[in-house]
């Protein structure tokens, strides 16, 4: 008899461990459990082996849920980034060629800077072998010989030559060389004698 009991309770086991049990039936099986250690047993082995309880569950998965959005995150900063490392490299590729067109291009912006109506002209730097100007991209030529009153003096403009303007004083012809710098500005290369 107390077999067979043992037999109903252990079928009712699982569903009353799952709190899915009647209460008539949970009535029952507590009954039994009471004095049946094997089917006490039966019970802790059943509870061991079912999956853990929602509530300790949450824990973790919000960690992980967590992790991952930031995990997330960090793929849209990163991938913000490269973007804007590409975007400036692609910058510095198209426009490194004319930010460097003449070297160093500090000289010639501090240059452009102080040019204005009355300087037209203004000497960018100068060796034995030249003199560099810069100007406002379009102004006329033939001023070169007025702003450069040194080694120019007394020469006349004679022709234009590709980016090069040939002055001469009857005896010598000095070439002054033209550069668009920065497409804003030219840039006068002007021999000394
Ligand atoms: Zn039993």
């Amino acid at each position: 008899m107390s077999e067979q009991i043992c037999g109903v309770v252990r079928d009712l086991l699982p569903l009353y461990a799952d709190g899915a049990a009647s209460a008539e039936s949970a009535a029952l099986v507590e009954a039994h459990l009471e004095g049946c250690p094997a089917c006490r047993a039966e019970l802790e082995k059943l509870r061991a082996s079912l999956p853990l309880p929602a509530e300790t569950d949450a824990e973790p998965l919000r960690g992980l849920k967590k992790s991952l959005r930031r995990r997330r995150r960090r793929a849209v900063i990163l991938t913000a980034a490269v973007t804007a490392l590409a975007l400036l490299a692609l910058f510095a590729a198209a426009y490194a060629p004319a930010i460097f067109q003449r070297g160093n291009p500090l000289p010639y912006l501090a240059a452009a800077a102080r040019l204005s109506a009355p300087n037209s002209f203004v000497l960018v730097e100068q060796n034995e072998r030249e003199a560099v100007y810069i100007s406002r991209f379009g102004a006329d030529p033939v001023y070169l010989t007025v702003a450069y009153e040194g080694d120019l003096r007394g020469m006349q403009f004679r022709e234009q030559m590709g980016a090069a303007y040939l002055f001469s004083d009857g005896e010598r012809t000095v070439a002054v060389e033209s550069e668009i710098y920065w497409g804003r500005w030219m840039v006068w290369e002007v021999p000394r004698q």
